[in-house]
């Protein structure tokens, strides 16, 4: 019987195709409606993704972001005083004095004018005057020892010179606010603070 048709779904076999058609209009329309349905699900899926993808790549963004700003301000934290560029007095986090005064001999020597400010350039150490007044000027909250104002300044000082003045030839004596005080260039200078360093040469 060459005319008989079989539904491919159910197996059942139909006389003619119109018979076919009915059945499967009748018994698997919902079938195909699931069928159809099948796409817009795709693409809700697709969507869903693609949202994934989108909060991956922002979160990402901003951890990387946080990560650039984190390592700046550490830089700002941890650069030597030599490499950092405060630039400008603009935005400054930190702005706070120390006043310096050296004597050797008896004679107190001049600390110039604009240490740490050049063409294009201004350290986180600087003076604006000659009178001994250290400025410490920054983005960030950092200590600053008092020998990092030596290394902007380009001269010695440690427990054995200050400037070119040397113990194998005399003592130093440093004093912090009236007070002595052995941490010489390792002393973190504090707001206000009144330093004074004194070499006094065995031969006079
Ligand atoms: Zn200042
Ligand atoms: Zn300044």
């Amino acid at each position: 019987m060459g005319g008989k048709i079989t539904c491919e779904i159910c197996n059942r076999t139909f006389k003619d195709k119109d018979g076919y058609e009915q059945h499967k209009t009748a018994k698997h329309s919902e079938r195909l409606e699931n069928i159809n349905s099948s796409a817009p699900k795709l693409d809700f899926n697709f969507k869903k993704l693609r949202n994934l993808l989108i909060i991956i790549l922002v979160v990402g963004a901003i951890i990387w972001l946080f990560s650039i700003t984190l390592k700046g301000s550490n830089a700002c934290k941890t650069d030597s005083v030599t490499e950092i560029n405060i630039g400008s007095h603009q935005n400054l986090a930190l702005h706070t004095h120390a006043d310096l005064e050296i004597i050797i001999n008896g004679v107190s020597k001049e600390i110039p004018t604009n240490i740490g400010i050049g063409p294009g350039f201004m350290r986180p150490i600087h003076t604006h005057d000659n009178s001994g007044e250290i400025h410490m000027e920054g983005p960030c909250i950092r200590d600053f020892k008092l020998g990092e104002f030596f290394l902007v300044w380009g001269k010695r000082f440690d427990s054995s010179c200050i400037l070119d003045s040397c113990i194998q030839n005399g003592a130093i004596e440093m004093m912090v606010n009236g007070k002595e005080n052995k941490e010489f260039d390792n002393y973190i200078m504090k707001y206000q603070d009144e330093i004074s360093i004194k070499f006094t040469s065995d031969k006079t």
